[in-house]
């Protein structure tokens, strides 16, 4: 799967990608990661991407012309309107759709996806209604910049893609994949500092195992996370 960034700070990402699972599945060409510079979509000698929004208040805009031209730049299609199924933009923003374990399977599904990284007090509406296939909020807070966002879709999304995680039972039987949490689990030592790990772990009855950790999972859910059994 091709990944494309869309951001005024390209150098954000050189450490993200350079660990762990998305790392790994880069060099064994699972997936690509493409990082566009906004600035090079812009014609004046500040290489300004903002301007102050109509109507007044805090803080600058992220201007369209930049944004449309670079996407129809990385993906000429769309110039002429073409959208292709398999090739998704998506805008990062607060005020889009929250992402989900759901929707981190559905994009997974996909040739290529093009995040678009707003900044300053975020991007003129015009990229979310004409050029955005979708608006995608990473949970309710606002953060400075969408490239943590988009880290953080990349990272969920590159470990559902096929052979990037070694084992695949372990993407399936993750936390919200059934609807509840992960099970809590445990590893060496059996006893630390005189909190025992749970006996029916260690006894080998692998039905008995399964069905503790089912209750287990549900248990955790409804502490922690009530709302996903509602
Ligand atoms: N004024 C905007 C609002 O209140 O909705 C917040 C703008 S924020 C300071 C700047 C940029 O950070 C946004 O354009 C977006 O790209 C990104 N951002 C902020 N919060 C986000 C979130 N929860 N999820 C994804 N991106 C976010």
């Amino acid at each position: 799967m091709k990944f494309h960034l869309l951001t005024i700070f390209p150098g954000f990402f050189e450490g993200p990608f350079r660990h762990g699972v998305v790392s790994r599945a880069a060099d064994a060409g699972a997936l690509s990661i493409h990082l566009h510079d906004l600035r090079d979509w812009t014609h004046d000698v500040h290489r300004s991407v903002d301007d102050r929004p109509f109507g007044g208040g805090e803080g600058m805009l992220m201007k369209p012309a930049p944004i449309f031209d670079a996407v129809e730049t990385i993906w000429p299609e769309r110039k002429d309107g073409t959208r292709n199924d398999r090739k998704k933009v998506i805008l990062l923003s607060a005020q889009g759709r929250k992402f989900t374990q759901s929707t981190a399977r559905e994009l997974a599904g996909l040739d290529e996806l093009l995040l678009i990284c707003g900044r300053y007090e975020g991007v003129d509406e015009r990229v979310a209604e004409h050029l955005a296939d979708d608006e995608l909020s990473i949970g309710d807070y606002v953060l400075s910049g969408g490239e943590l966002g988009a880290a953080v879709i990349i990272d969920a999304v590159a470990r559902l893609l096929p052979g990037v995680v070694g084992n695949h039972d372990s993407t399936v039987n993750e936390s919200f994949e059934n609807g509840i949490l992960d099970c809590p689990q445990w590893t060496r030592p059996a006893d630390f500092r005189g909190w025992k790990v749970p006996e029916v772990l260690m006894g080998g009855n692998h039905a008995e195992i399964r069905e503790w950790r089912r209750r287990a999972a549900l248990e955790k859910t409804g502490r922690m996370r009530p709302d996903l059994l509602a």
